[in-house]
């Protein structure tokens, strides 16, 4: 399965197209410059030019606000793109950005599923007294004022790594997750949960950032936005913050090293506070959950600056934490080979630099998400229809049976788009015996064809083979007698295959295609049966449907307890849903 994951911003579109199973990465890029005068509609009929002949077969969506809503990686429809869009308020910066991309790629590849992955799901579920602020309690109410977390894909990401390469289940671990890049958040995860992350309600509380300052005193919000006005203050704390503020000349931690071995004193400050902050946040959460496992260090920073990793890491044996500098000073992470572990022989409590990958987590969750869906489709019936005997015709024969240009007139619609029951009908013709006014479905084909059942077989004297529906070359010859005359056809007489009619969805979600062969079982009925050698017909016209003739519904007792669904053999009325015939699929290896 290929997933394409699509992460929508304002100004850019940053796509990778996953085989989550392989853990491989087909193609990966960034569409910039979107906002002026190019959409994000634009930038994804770019994107799908640019895959050529690479299928998409899913699209997983980052969505950075997922709000109280939304605990889990969840499959997009027009309510879920609704109850994404009422979180808005929660993230006005983000959340605008990847309903336009989720809207676009929707259009744009309607037939395949969309999952939203939320980054505050892996939070939503923190215990309230790690995600209440201490605030008059009914105006935070109202106001939706609480702790929600960010990183979350990326800090499920590294713990579940990190229980791997540990060999310990996740359930029974305590890990504080540091993901440190130009946005840094701390999580306490303790059995695979996450109970305390250092983002609030918004991605600026916590550790310091690349240019946001994380935790504060709420008074210099207060002042700032006096001195400011509530946007100045608003730009400065998101902006000019951080690393940024502190060095005075940058937000690249790069850069700011290479100045501080240089004696520059803001660098310095920059890197002693960031080190700092991040050290408070270990020992907090290690408290919080009552002792502490392992470490895991990701993002930009914690997965390269080797300098950092050790200020952050010092003086703290009293954890059971202790690192091996010459790993440390080693420690080379990639999308290979993601995990470095950097513990010294001594330590009680691992230390790991893991490098996060949040496009594959986002294709694993969204394949994971489509497999659930397909297991509770795979087990949804399929409606069967019985389809009694019935004639369709080319032109040629319309023309000898009722009449040159004469037409069928419509009498009901049938279950498959555009074909329909006529109130025209023939008698069909054997050399043992014949069959009265047979129906004949429209609209017309390229060549006439009779179906019929082995009963009818027997009372018309010829063998008919079991074809699919159009394959009626080598077919038995039979006579249609009309009220305007009458008609031998060399060829035309066939036992319907039995099939099921699939739209690409459906087959998508029994994880079948065209031509494969299943077997369906009928059961809760009076005469349970397994149908064999049913064959799948896909097609973007068709609806889910298993069609069989009169003998087959009878062997399987399908009309009992019907109410007016489903017909005896002589009944004329072809296609009728079986009221309570419904059937489970099972695949058949392909020979
Ligand atoms: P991210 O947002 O995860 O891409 O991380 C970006 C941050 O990682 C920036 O502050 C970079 O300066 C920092 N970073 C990346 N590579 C290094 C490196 N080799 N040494 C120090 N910092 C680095």
């Amino acid at each position: 399965m290929n997933v394409l994951v699509l992460n929508a911003g304002s100004s850019s579109l940053k796509h990778q197209l996953v085989d989550p199973r392989a853990g491989r990465v087909i193609r990966a890029g960034t569409i910039e410059g979107l906002g002026s005068g190019r959409s994000h509609a634009d930038a994804i009929a770019e994107l799908l030019a640019s895959l050529g002949s690479e299928s998409v077969h899913a699209v997983g969506h980052r969505v950075v606000h997922g709000g109280e809503r939304f605990v889990d990686a969840t499959a997009i429809d027009d309510a879920v793109l609704a109850a994404i869009e009422a979180q808005v308020p929660l993230a006005p910066l983000h959340n605008p950005a990847n309903l336009s991309g989720i809207r676009a790629a929707r259009a744009a590849l309607p037939s395949v599923p969309h999952v939203a992955i939320f980054d505050t799901a892996f939070h939503v579920r923190m215990p309230r007294r790690a995600r209440t602020y201490a605030i008059d309690q009914q105006i935070a109410n109202e106001k939706g004022l609480r702790r929600f977390g960010f990183h979350g894909t990326s800090h499920r990401f590294v713990s579940e790594l990190a229980a791997g390469h540990l060999g310990r289940p996740l359930a029974e671990l305590r890990v504080v997750s540091l993901h440190l890049g130009n946005g840094a958040s701390a999580c306490a995860i303790e059995g695979g949960h996450s109970v305390e992350t250092s983002m609030g309600l918004t991605p600026l509380e916590g550790l310091v950032m690349g240019s946001r300052p994380g935790d504060l005193d709420p008074g210099i919000v207060l002042t700032l936005a006096r001195e400011l006005g509530v946007d100045g203050a608003e730009a400065l704390l998101n902006k000019k913050s951080g690393l940024a503020g502190l060095s005075g000349v940058s937000n690249d931690l790069r850069e700011i090293e290479a100045r501080a071995a240089d004696g520059d004193d803001g660098a310095r400050l920059a890197i002693t506070v960031f080190a700092h902050r991040v050290r408070k946040y270990i020992g907090a959460y290690a408290a919080v959950m009552g002792g502490l496992d392992a470490i895991v260090l990701t993002g930009g920073i914690g997965e390269n600056s080797v300098t950092m990793r050790r200020r952050i890491l010092q003086r703290l044996e009293f954890l059971g934490v202790s690192i091996d500098e010459d790993r440390n000073a080693d420690a080379k992470v990639s999308d290979d080979a993601p995990i470095a572990d950097i513990s010294s022989s001594t330590a009680r409590a691992h230390t790991l630099v893991i490098a996060t990958n949040e496009e594959l987590q986002i294709a694993r969750e969204t394949a994971a998400v489509i497999e659930l869906t397909r297991g509770a489709q795979s087990k949804k019936p399929i409606p069967i229809a019985i389809s009694a005997r019935h004639v369709h015709l080319d032109r040629a024969g319309m023309d000898v049976l009722f009449g040159p240009g004469s037409e069928l007139t419509p009498m009901k619609p049938l279950s498959q788009p555009g074909q329909y029951a006529s109130e025209e009908r023939v008698n069909v013709i054997g050399p043992r015996g014949r069959i009265e006014r047979v129906r004949v479905l429209g609209p017309l084909r390229k060549a006439c064809q009779v179906e019929v059942s082995r009963t009818d077989e027997f009372a018309l004297g010829v063998d008919a083979p079991v074809r699919q529906s159009g394959h009626t070359k080598g077919s038995a010859p039979i006579t249609l007698e009309g009220p305007k005359g009458t008609l031998q056809l060399p060829e035309g007489l066939i036992c319907a295959w039995r099939h099921i009619h699939m739209h690409p969805t459906d087959a998508e979600a029994y994880g079948v295609v065209d031509g494969d062969e299943v077997e369906v079982a009928v059961t809760g009925g009076p005469r349970d049966l397994v149908f064999g050698d049913v064959i799948v017909r896909v097609n973007d016209q068709f609806r889910l449907e298993m069609h069989i003739d009169t003998d087959e519904a009878n062997a399987a007792e399908l009309d009992q307890g019907a109410a007016g669904g489903l017909r005896q053999p002589e009944s004329q009325e072809p296609y009728t849903p079986a009221s309570q015939g419904t059937a489970t699929l099972t695949k058949k290896p392909r020979a």
